[in-house]
C-alpha cells in the first residue's frame, strides 16, 4: 500500500481485532488506537470521564457517541497519527460512523477489514481471555504469559476483564448485532 495507511478493524469481541491489529501495526509502523483500551486508561486515571463510562462499560453497553467522537478525533489529530493508524473498536454505531467521515475528511481511511468469526469461537475466546492491566496485551488461559500472570511485553498485572462476565459478553455480542451490524 502507497501512502499512510489509515485502517479500520471491525468484527464481533472476540473476533481478533487487537490481536491481529497488534500484529499489522508492527507490520505498518503505525499507532494502535484502540478505544476500549483508551476508556480503559481513563478509568485507572480515575478521570470523571473514566468514571461515568465504567459503568456503561461494566454493563456491557456503549459509551454515548458524543463522547467517544470527541475522544477519537482528540486521539486522530496527534502527530503520531500523522502517518497513519489502525483504529480498533470504534466506529460502533452508524452515528459514530458518520463522526468518523467528517473527522476523515482531508484524510480518508485506506481500507477497512471485518474479522467475521463464528458464535461459539467468539465465546469460548472471550470466557478465557485475559489482558494485560497496563498495555492491554492480550492472552488466554490457553496461552498465558511466560511467568505467572506477569505481562511478558510490560511486566504488568494480567487479569480478566470485569467486562467478561457472561452476562456482559452476551449483551455486548446482543449489541454488536444490533448497533454495529449495519454498518
Ligand atoms: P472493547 O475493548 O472494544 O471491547 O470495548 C470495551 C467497552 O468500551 C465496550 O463494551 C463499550 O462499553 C466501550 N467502548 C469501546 N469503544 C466504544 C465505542 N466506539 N463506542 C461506544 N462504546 C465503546
Amino acid at each position: 500500500m502507497s501512502g499512510p495507511v489509515r485502517l479500520v478493524m471491525l468484527g464481533r469481541q472476540g473476533a481478533g481485532k487487537g490481536t491481529q491489529g497488534a500484529r499489522l501495526c508492527e507490520h505498518y509502523g503505525i499507532p494502535h488506537i484502540s478505544t476500549g483500551d483508551m476508556l480503559r486508561a481513563a478509568v485507572r486515571e480515575g478521570t470523571e470521564m473514566g468514571l461515568r463510562a465504567k459503568e456503561v462499560m461494566d454493563r456491557g453497553e456503549l459509551v454515548s457517541d458524543e463522547i467517544m467522537g470527541g475522544i477519537v478525533s482528540e486521539r486522530l489529530a496527534q502527530d503520531d497519527a500523522a502517518g497513519g493508524y489502525l483504529l480498533d473498536g470504534y466506529p460502533r454505531t452508524v452515528g459514530q460512523a458518520e463522526q468518523l467521515e467528517k473527522i476523515t475528511v482531508d484524510a480518508p481511511l485506506s481500507i477497512v477489514v471485518d474479522l467475521v468469526v463464528p458464535t461459539d469461537v467468539v465465546l469460548q475466546r472471550l470466557v478465557s481471555r485475559r489482558v494485560c492491566k497496563s498495555c492491554g496485551a492480550i492472552y488466554s488461559v490457553d496461552t498465558p504469559p511466560s511467568e505467572g500472570w506477569t505481562c511478558d511485553r510490560c511486566g504488568g498485572e494480567v487479569v480478566q476483564r470485569d467486562d467478561d462476565t457472561p452476562e456482559a459478553i452476551q449483551k455486548r455480542l446482543d449489541l454488536y448485532e444490533r448497533e454495529t451490524g449495519p454498518l
